[in-house]
């Protein structure tokens, strides 16, 4: 017979560990499913990277297949909770445009157009003029660029506080400043989580840990994910521009439906002085979007490969602010509000572990978790309620083993 000698702060059918887009969205779909759901945060919702994120949900860079799918079904989910919600979180389809600068460029997107029309995907390419008419923050530089009517933008942590807080109300306990240090176990059974504030008795524990999943290994789940810092700009705000998401042809080797094509050569889209400004670790890209109080987010770093740092390094934005003034010199004169790091996480495949591993339930290794977050926490509830999805065949853990 197994006694408790710990004090215990609560018990509950699953304990959802992590409060960031993946985590919160799979406790309220557990509550909407009638379970009993305790939320434990080390921090507070959205500490983490779903809170130091640009919030593109860009579609047109997925490559067709499970990448794509999961991503059309991710931009649907957020219908699904503005029907619920109501809008609070700045969810708005109003499009993404990728901008090229070089002949070179624009011939291989032309086979990019042509693979994501087949795709499904409603693509455009368009004109200097024509892309300018879209977004008045077209650098100079661009002469024409590819727009996707599919791709979207959410203000995330808004998000994932509107989430947060909808759980509250449907009655999900939240501990916030609370860190779960490992799970308890009854002989092979799974009994609760041990926690920084107590034991939480429960037979369902999911983690949801975000780049902190490479932690694991402590649960003997060695899980095949890599992890670095991320930087972000924001500027003071500008009264409300109709632009698209967009993204320039600096970084794309996260753009896999563009790398995956037979025409794709890295030389024309290398990066100018890649390596230069802060070693060859170091990369950063060229997106620009505007928030919902009208503060410009600009580019993005990715430096420090195992990180768990969440600071942004001095060598990061110094390269942030070195391609920004460069891509973007007509912002120049706007005031810094904001400069941060988050940690990032992918796997191999860049699609998210939604899975039962050992009696434990996983759904980490977002690594465009704004995008694939809210469906991420439907797959999840479904699995944990003992369904088998079809979008969880291609998540599985075993897949990366
Ligand atoms: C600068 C930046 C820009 C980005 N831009 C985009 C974008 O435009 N579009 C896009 O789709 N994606 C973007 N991403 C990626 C996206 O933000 C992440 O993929 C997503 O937020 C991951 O969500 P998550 O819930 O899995 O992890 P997280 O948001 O990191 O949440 C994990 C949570 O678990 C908590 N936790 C960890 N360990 C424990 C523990 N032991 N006990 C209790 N709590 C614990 C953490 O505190 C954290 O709150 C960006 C990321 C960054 C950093």
């Amino acid at each position: 017979m197994w006694t408790n000698v710990n004090p215990v702060l609560d018990s509950a059918d699953v304990v959802v560990i992590g409060a960031g887009i993946a985590g919160i969205t799979t406790a309220f779909e557990l509550r909407e499913r009638g379970y009993d759901v305790v939320v434990v945060e080390q921090r507070f919702p959205a500490y983490g990277a779903s809170g130091r994120s640009t919030g593109a949900v860009w579609l047109q860079t997925c490559q067709a297949g499970p990448e794509l799918d999961l991503a059309r079904a991710g931009r649907d989910k957020y219908q699904w909770y503005v029907d619920r919600l109501g809008n609070t979180f700045d969810y708005r389809q109003k499009g993404g445009l990728f901008f090229f600068e070089t002949e070179a460029q624009g011939l291989i997107l032309e086979d990019y157009v042509k693979d994501r029309s087949n795709a499904g995907l409603q693509v455009e390419l368009l004109s200097a003029k024509d892309a300018k008419a879209q977004s008045s923050l077209l650098p100079q530089t661009a002469i024409g660029a590819v727009f996707c009517a599919d791709d979207a933008q959410v203000d995330a942590p808004r998000f994932v506080n509107a989430v947060a807080g909808a759980c509250a109300r449907k009655g999900v306990r939240i501990y916030e400043n609370t860190s779960v240090m490992s799970s308890i176990r009854q002989g092979d059974s799974v009994a609760g989580v041990r926690t920084t504030r107590g034991d939480i008795l429960t037979p369902g524990i999911v983690w949801a840990t975000g780049a902190w999943a490479v932690n694991l290994s402590t649960e003997g789940i060695d899980i095949p994910i890599a992890t670095a810092r991320q930087g972000q700009i924001l500027t003071q705000t500008l009264p409300p521009v109709p632009a698209p998401i967009m993204r320039g042809p600096r970084g794309v080797t996260w753009a896999s439906a563009l790398t995956a094509l037979q025409a794709y050569e890295e030389s024309v889209f290398a990066p100018p002085q890649a390596g230069a400004q802060g070693g060859g670790s170091l990369q950063y890209d060229d997106t620009i979007a505007q928030n919902s109080e009208g503060g410009l987010f600009i580019g993005s770093s990715v430096d420090e490969p195992g990180a768990l740092n969440p600071h942004i390094g001095m060598l990061a934005t110094n390269a942030m602010l070195t391609a920004a003034l460069d891509r973007y010199p007509e912002q120049a004169a706007l005031g810094v509000v904001g400069l941060w790091a988050g940690i990032t996480s992918w796997t191999e495949d860049h699609l998210p572990v939604i899975d039962r591993v050992d009696g434990l339930y996983l759904n980490v290794g977002h690594s465009r978790g704004i995008t694939t977050g809210p469906i991420g926490g439907e797959l999840m509830a479904a699995v944990v309620s003992g369904e088998s999805p079809s979008l969880a065949d291609t998540l599985s853990y075993r897949r990366l083993t």
